[in-house]
């Protein structure tokens, strides 16, 4: 397993999976990666990431192009909330991945409790195209958590 530090950001390659860690903002020139990743699919998992920008979000959509450039089939896991909602917002940062799983704003109408769990998208692929966020338990009080925010923000990229 190899580490860089990329500004603000530290990733770990243990092939065919790329953990980030930290902030996704101009500092990180991820386009310095792609040289360090080899070839074919790839698995990008976010969830240490806790912070990203417009300039660090067009750092890595070309990061994503590069990648696909070389032919690889990309699958985004553990995708951090900042991100995913980035995702739902602009279609090119969706074009040809694959989201496994995400975390979401999640709500406990039992004891109030806010959370960001992780949500299974293949599990609940059913539902994730239908706009539907699965329920989960709340770590405080076992109550089925709901989305704390519009289904638009965290599934639009399920849409089928
Ligand atoms: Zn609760």
């Amino acid at each position: 397993m190899t580490s860089l530090r990329l500004g603000r950001l530290d990733v770990h390659l243990a092939p065919p999976r790329v953990a980030f860690t930290g902030r996704i903002d101009d500092s990180a020139a991820l386009a310095d990666l792609v040289a360090h990743i080899p070839a074919g699919h790839v698995v990008l998992d976010t969830d240490g990431v806790t912070f990203v920008n417009s300039i660090g979000m067009r750092e890595w959509m070309r990061f994503v192009r590069a990648l696909r450039d070389r032919g690889a089939t990309i699958t985004l896991d553990r995708v951090a909330d900042v991100l995913m909602t980035q995702i739902n917002m602009i279609p090119e940062l969706a074009r040809n991945v694959t989201v496994t799983s995400f975390h979401a704003q999640y709500v406990c109408s039992g004891c109030g409790a806010e959370s960001a769990p992780l949500v299974d998208a293949v599990l609940h692929a059913t539902a994730l195209k239908a706009l539907q966020a699965p329920r989960l338990p709340c770590q405080e009080c076992g109550t089925a958590m709901e989305l704390g925010d519009f289904p638009e923000r965290y599934l639009t990229v399920f849409r089928g």
